[in-house]
């Protein structure tokens, strides 16, 4: 790992240290919270500060954070519990994750992104009521695109309908706000902000109330049994506290190694096309293209070969053969996204680590050619 250039970060970050450590301490640290005793009561404490750190940094109160394994599960919690209580249906773009993806349905209302991945909010004006959910995603994580989730919130709410964002690829990149954004159900995951894997939160507004998910002990007041991670809530509210006092800096840093990145590509007269923006409204930490002619698989094998990290797409999509649903919903050709690369960078992305990689994928086109 300590050679190797990681340009995949919205696939999984780093573990930050001082999520590490903290993780460690509570493994040995390891009463179960809801124990009676002494050291569990000191165990349960950490954990309501844990979780009163992370609804300040997301403009929420304690209460209305809620302990999950991930995104997934906050998505499918969200999204079925909501339509389980309302008889309702999903309202949802077509750039979102499969895990919000795959619950549609024959009912639901699907949303088309424009041709450079923004949604626009009125476009379900006319089609929803007071008991669907609009499930919008705040960062998509091909892209990066950002998507105006208060316009979102201010047309959903003229038809009183419920609203969710998935904010995974938004928590400690870009600002959020729950309380300002006036949505009623949000969902993240801590390892794509610096903590472990396995571990994330839902926001439920306070006064919405949905069915659990999991059936069990009652944890989480009722919204989620299960005994609670406690090395990865201690540990996420760490990372997210780095995180949230760097949004700045980062995404300065990210906007210079973006117009670094695509200046490099161009003076080397790649032939090439972006499926990302760089609009200053969109995350720069998301940049992705397509390689005319060049297959992503082959070059992000290649690029592993010389210890270069980088992404033929989500992580998630990997393993299913299937061109990205995203890129084709922007208006790509099945053989253009499979010509694309995304590479996704951090605030310890470095130049010279750019540099490395504009190098790696000339010599693979020089390869190319030559065969
Ligand atoms: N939503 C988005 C936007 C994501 O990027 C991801 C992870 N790629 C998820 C949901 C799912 O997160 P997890 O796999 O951690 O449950």
């Amino acid at each position: 790992m300590s050679n190797s250039i990681y340009l995949d970060n919205a696939a999984t970050t780093p573990v930050l240290q001082c999520a590490r450590y903290t993780y460690i301490k509570y493994m040995d640290n390891f009463y179960n919270p809801s124990a009676s005793y002494t050291g569990a009561r000191k165990v349960r404490e950490d954990v309501e500060k844990a979780r009163a750190t992370i609804a300040e940094l997301v403009g929420a109160d304690p209460e209305e954070i809620y302990f999950t394994s991930g995104a997934t599960e906050g998505n499918n919690t969200v999204i079925k519990g909501c339509l389980n209580q309302t008889g309702g249906r999903l309202v949802t773009s077509n750039i979102e994750h499969h895990s919000v993806l795959n619950l549609v349905d024959n009912s639901s209302y699907v949303i088309k992104a424009d041709l450079l991945g923004h949604i626009d909010p009125y476009d379900f004006d006319d089609a929803i009521d007071d008991t669907d959910i609009v499930s919008i995603m705040m960062v998509n994580n091909e892209i990066g695109t950002v998507q105006p989730i208060k316009k979102v919130v201010e047309v959903a709410k003229i038809h009183n309908a419920y609203v969710h964002t998935d904010m995974t690829q938004a928590v400690g990149h870009i600002p959020v706000d729950c309380h300002d954004l006036g949505i009623d159900f949000a969902t993240a995951s801590g390892h794509k902000f610096g903590a472990p894997k396995g571990i994330g939160f839902m926001y439920i507004r306070k006064g919405v109330h949905i069915p659990s998910l999991l059936i069990g002990g009652g944890q989480e007041r009722g919204q989620r049994s299960g005994t609670e991670n406690v090395a990865g809530i201690m540990a996420m509210a760490e990372a997210l506290k780095y995180n949230s006092n760097k949004i700045v800096d980062n995404n300065q840093h990210l906007r210079l190694l973006q117009s670094y990145l695509l200046s490099k590509l161009r003076e080397e007269k790649f032939d090439f096309f972006m499926n990302s923006t760089t609009m200053p409204k969109d995350y720069a930490g998301i940049f992705n293209i397509c390689m005319r002619g060049l297959r992503s698989e082959e070059i992000v094998e290649f690029m592993s070969t010389l210890g270069i990290y980088i992404s033929a797409g989500s992580a998630c999509n990997a393993d299913n053969g299937e061109p990205s649903h995203v890129l084709r919903a922007i208006g790509l050709t099945d053989d253009e996204a499979e010509c694309s690369i995304r590479i996704s960078m951090s605030l310890a992305t470095k130049k010279d680590e750019i540099d490395s990689f504009v190098n790696a994928l000339k010599t693979f086109v020089d390869i190319k050619a030559a065969v």
